[in-house]
């Protein structure tokens, strides 16, 4: 047994072509436990964060359009956060290929996703490749707080002087 965590983010055109619920049942078909959800309206930081790796490809700048929701005039993503034996290549399988022409037509990019005429994939979801992937991608979207249980260690923080917005 290998009890790993994974990041699915349902991106700008998943949420557009209202497959929301779809690709939730079709994520349920690994038999993972959800952990957290929400839904985030993504900075350009955030993105670019989460790209790092991407940086200096030529479509850099295109996708960060894209995950910001630029592109589809959504400012929204659906985060999410699975945990189970060996959930990584588990969702994987279910997402499918990052190309989505070439991924199985039968998993979710395949049947949904599209190359746009400037060559970037906007293939519906994201979900991390690996276990270190994961971690830093969890940690990036979600604070310790927004998952139902501790999945890394944590520390208690004080804060002083914190200025936030709360209802009126
Ligand atoms: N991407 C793209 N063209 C490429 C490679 C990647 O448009 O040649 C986009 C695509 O949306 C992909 C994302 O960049 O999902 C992240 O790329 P990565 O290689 O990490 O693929 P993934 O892990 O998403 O399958
Ligand atoms: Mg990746």
């Amino acid at each position: 047994m290998a009890i790993q965590q994974t990041l699915i983010i349902i991106k700008p055109d998943g949420l557009v072509k209202s497959l929301t619920g779809n690709i939730i049942s079709r994520l349920s078909e690994a038999k993972l436990t959800i952990m957290g959800a929400k839904v985030v309206r993504v900075t350009r930081d955030q993105a670019a964060r989460h790209y790092e790796h991407l940086k200096d490809q030529p479509f850099f700048e295109e996708l960060i359009q894209y995950i910001v929701g630029d592109v589809h005039k959504t400012h929204r993503v659906l985060a999410l956060v699975y945990q189970g034996d060996e959930a990584i290549a588990k969702i994987r399988d279910i997402v499918g290929e990052t190309n989505p022409e070439k991924a199985n037509p039968v998993s979710i990019r395949g049947a949904y996703g599209r190359i746009t005429t400037s060559g970037v994939f906007e293939n519906v979801v994201h979900a991390s490749s690996s276990p270190e992937d994961a971690e830093k991608e969890i940690k990036l979207w979600f604070e310790p707080e927004e998952i139902v249980e501790d999945l890394y260690p944590v520390k208690e923080i004080t804060l002083d002087n914190i200025k936030k917005t709360a209802w009126a």
